[in-house]
C-alpha cells in the first residue's frame, strides 16, 4: 500500500528525514510520533503529493502511484484514494454539515443528487452522526467536527486514510472517542490508517504499529502484534526500539485524566 525506499524529505534546506524506509499493508494501523517539528506532517504530505519527496530509490503509494514522477494531471485521482484528516478541522464555516459533504462530492464527480444524498447518510451513520445535516459547523464541539472530518474523507471510500493529529484540539476523552472511530474504520473497512499524535496513550486501547520520527530518521517502535498496553510495547522492544523511546516525555505515554466534556450527537 505505502512503500518508501531511502527517501529523503526536506523542507527548503532543512533535511527533515534522511534515507528512511517504510512498508505499510493494507489494514494497518500505524501511530506516527515525534517531537514538535520532526517532520510528522511533511511525511503525511509526501503521500498526498502536497510536498515532493527531495529524493529516493523508491516511493509508491497502492503499487499505482509513483510520487517521485506522478504527473500533476494525477494527483486528485491520488487524493480521491486518500481520506486525510486535519487537526483543526477545516470544515466550511458558511455551510451545514450536508452542504460540506455534497461540495466534495460535486467536486469528485458524483452528479446524481440522490446517490449523492445516500452516501451523505452512509458516512454520517459511519460516525454516528446521522440527524446532523442541516446543522452548521460551529454549532458542533469539537469532536461531533472532528466526526464530520472523518465522515467527509471517507466519501470517497479511501483505502488509505491519513490523520494528522486528529486529537491535538480536543481533550483526552473526545480525542480517546475519534482514534476509537478511526479504529473501527480500519478494521471493519479494512482501510489503513495512519495517524500523527502526541498521545501514545491510545496504544493502550487501540494496538498498532508505532513509527517515530527522531534525529532525522524513521525508526521502527515496539512490537506491532496487537500488543495489550503500552508496558507490552516497550516490554517487546529491543534495545533500539527503547533508545528511540528515549526523549518523549513520559506523560506522552500516560492518559491525561483532564475531561468531563461528553459529546451530545446529533
Ligand atoms: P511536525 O508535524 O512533526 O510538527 P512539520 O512537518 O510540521 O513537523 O514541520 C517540520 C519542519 O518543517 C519544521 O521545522 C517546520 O518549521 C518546517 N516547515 C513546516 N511547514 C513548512 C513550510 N510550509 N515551509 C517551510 N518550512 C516548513
Amino acid at each position: 500500500m505505502i512503500l518508501y525506499k531511502n527517501v529523503t524529505i526536506a523542507r527548503g534546506d532543512n533535511v527533515l528525514v534522511r534515507n528512511m524506509d517504510l512498508s505499510v499493508g493494507e489494514g494497518e494501523f500505524v501511530y506516527l510520533i515525534g517531537k514538535v517539528g520532526a517532520g510528522k506532517s511533511s511525511l503525511l504530505k509526501t503521500m498526498y503529493k502536497d510536498l515532493d519527496i527531495l529524493e529516493g530509490e523508491e516511493a509508491k503509494i497502492f503499487d499505482e502511484y509513483n510520487l517521485l514522477a506522478l504527473k500533476s494531471s494525477q494527483i486528485p485521482y491520488l487524493r480521491r484514494k486518500v481520506g486525510i484528516i486535519f487537526q483543526d478541522f477545516q470544515l466550511l464555516t458558511d455551510r451545514s454539515v450536508e452542504a460540506n459533504l455534497d461540495f466534495v462530492l460535486r467536486a469528485t464527480g458524483w452528479k446524481n443528487i440522490a446517490e449523492r444524498r445516500q452516501r451523505i447518510t452512509e458516512v454520517l451513520d459511519l460516525v454516528d452522526m446521522v440527524g446532523c445535516e442541516k446543522r452548521m459547523p460551529n454549532t458542533l464541539s469539537g469532536g461531533e467536527q472532528q466526526r464530520i472530518v472523518i465522515a467527509r474523507a471517507l466519501l470517497n471510500s479511501p483505502r488509505l486514510i491519513l490523520a494528522d493529529e486528529p486529537t491535538g484540539n480536543l481533550d483526552f476523552e473526545t480525542g480517546q472517542r475519534i482514534v476509537s472511530l478511526l479504529y473501527k474504520i480500519c478494521k471493519e473497512q479494512h482501510s489503513t490508517v495512519i495517524m500523527s499524535t502526541h498521545n501514545l496513550a491510545f496504544l493502550n486501547d487501540f494496538p498498532g504499529r508505532v513509527i517515530h520520527l527522531t534525529d532525522n530518521q524513521l525508526v521502527e517502535v515496539g512490537g506491532t502484534d496487537e500488543p495489550d498496553t503500552i508496558e507490552d510495547v516497550i516490554a517487546g522492544s529491543t534495545p533500539d526500539s527503547l533508545e528511540s523511546l528515549e526523549g518523549i516525555p513520559s506523560d506522552l505515554l500516560h492518559a491525561a485524566d483532564d475531561s468531563n466534556n461528553a459529546e451530545a450527537h446529533c
